[in-house]
């Protein structure tokens, strides 16, 4: 028996990434496997449920080429295997106390400048991982240099990835190295309604100075700029003015320039002439950094299986992540439980998308060839004519994302020959999904079909 789980888990392995094989599969054995009602043996009720949600085909799967029959699977919680954390190594008194004095610290360090920085933001708090290291380097770059090789600094990427952070922690760092440099942070939405008050008071003049005084820019989330001419015209000036001074110039946005709707091409052009930096998603690796982290930062103690958690559920953003964080701890205060043991007994359910509504292979190939009205057949067939090949490749990347499902198995469910056409077809879709918005949209809707 032991053997074969053994050869079961290997296969297993290869399908999923080591990531979830190592949180979901670590500590199972098989119990049974009589007159073909399989039993396997977990360490608690959490994980039959994450289990049978989504990895029931794969465990069939793998069981049934290990010539094992399979007509049902059961999970049994096997006690004795507890959890490996000890969650008795602070109480819930200590958590409270730790977090309010970690409150006071902040409220006494976080008041507010005239430079629009929020000191609370650093580089010391912002987690570099996979998702983000390019720009951060460029960050530091500025920080040793300003105004120098990134100039202008253009950074974007979607909501809650970090833009604001990481450039208001340039500013901070620049500051703390040299207290006399003129800085200023500003959304452009203030800039806009600061711009209108002083040509209302008939001050255009002394707020274009005050602009053109500043050794360092910061201006969040440009793409609001949309429709507002007079204020994109007033930016531009001050733009090439401090451009022209070896100013730095710092600009976040959602998006690239070119893709924000009436933004003049020339200042397009400008903003992302020393390169655009992007913040991506963080893989799961870099969520559980981050929250790892953050417990830190606060004095919490959480366990790593919470935290694994947390990172595996929370897909959308870090400002979500952090959200969901911050509501298990809070609740773990209040009902005096570990966050593991919250989440055991089902008092939180963090589900930020749709990954853990079963849905089989199947079913994602048929909704991407319907939404894209062509026949499973030629989708998953051979053309090359484009929009064909896209719709096979939001297949792959569906089943990628949504199910883990290996290159090899992604291959064979949507008839290609090889897993590096695959692996090709998920990092098109990928990248091209950073600046197609309309693809984005595609693929939401897609996934509202598949779990709706
Ligand atoms: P954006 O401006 O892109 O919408 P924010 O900068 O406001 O995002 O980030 C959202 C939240 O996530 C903030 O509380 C921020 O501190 C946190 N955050 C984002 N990226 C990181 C990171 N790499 N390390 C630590 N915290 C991060
Ligand atoms: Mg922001």
């Amino acid at each position: 028996m032991y053997d074969v789980w053994k050869n079961a888990l290997a296969e297993i392995e290869q399908q999923i990434s080591t990531a979830n094989f190592s949180t979901w599969f670590q500590d199972t054995s098989l119990l049974s496997t009589e007159d073909g009602e399989i039993k396997i043996g977990v360490k608690n009720s959490f994980y039959v449920k994450q289990l049978r949600n989504r990895y029931l085909d794969l465990i069939k799967t793998a069981l049934e080429n290990n010539n094992i029959t399979v007509n049902n699977i059961d999970f049994e919680v096997q006690s004795g295997t507890k959890p490996k954390v000890r969650p008795r190594e602070i109480t819930p008194t200590d958590t409270v106390v730790k977090s309010r004095i970690k409150k006071v610290k902040t409220e006494l360090t976080n008041q507010p400048t005239n430079t629009g920085l929020n000191n609370k933001y650093t580089l010391d708090n912002f987690v570099v991982g996979s998702n983000n290291d390019l720009a951060v380097s460029a960050a530091r770059s500025i920080i040793d240099s300003p105004g120098d090789r990134y100039n202008p600094f253009f950074l974007y990427g979607g909501p809650g990835l970090g833009k604001t952070h990481l450039v208001q922690a340039i500013g901070n760092e620049l500051l703390k190295k040299n207290p006399d440099l003129k800085i200023f942070y500003t959304p452009i939405s203030h800039f806009y309604s600061d711009f209108i008050d002083a040509v209302k008071l008939g001050k255009g003049k002394e707020f274009n100075l005050k602009f053109r005084k500043l050794d360092v820019l910061i201006i969040d989330d440009f793409q609001f700029i949309v429709g507002k001419e007079k204020s994109q015209e007033e930016f531009f000036n001050i733009f090439n003015d401090l451009y022209q001074l070896n100013k730095q110039i710092i600009v976040t946005s959602d998006r690239l320039p070119s893709q924000i709707k009436s933004v003049d091409e020339r200042l397009a052009s400008r903003l992302t002439w020393a390169g655009a930096f992007d913040l991506q998603l963080p893989k799961f690796e870099d969520k559980c950094a981050i929250l790892r982290a953050k417990a830190e930062l606060m004095g919490a103690e959480i366990e790593p299986e919470a935290i694994e958690y947390i990172a595996e559920n929370v897909n959308t953003n870090i400002r979500d992540l952090e959200g969901e964080f911050s509501t298990i701890l809070l609740m773990s205060e209040v009902r005096g439980l570990t966050p593991l043991e919250l989440i055991e007994n089902g008092a939180v359910s963090v589900n930020k998308t749709s990954k853990l509504r079963p849905v089989s292979a199947k079913q994602i190939v048929e909704k991407v060839a319907k939404y894209y009205e062509l026949p499973v057949k030629e989708m998953c067939g051979k053309s090359r004519v484009a929009h064909i090949k896209t719709a096979r490749q939001v297949a792959m990347f569906l089943l990628s994302k949504e199910l883990s499902l290996s290159t090899n198995k992604i291959a064979a469910e949507v008839g290609v020959k090889d897993h590096t056409t695959v692996m090709h077809g998920v990092k098109k879709i990928e990248k091209d999904l950073k600046l197609n918005f309309t693809l984005r949209d595609q693929i939401e809707e897609i996934k509202e079909k598949i779990y709706g």
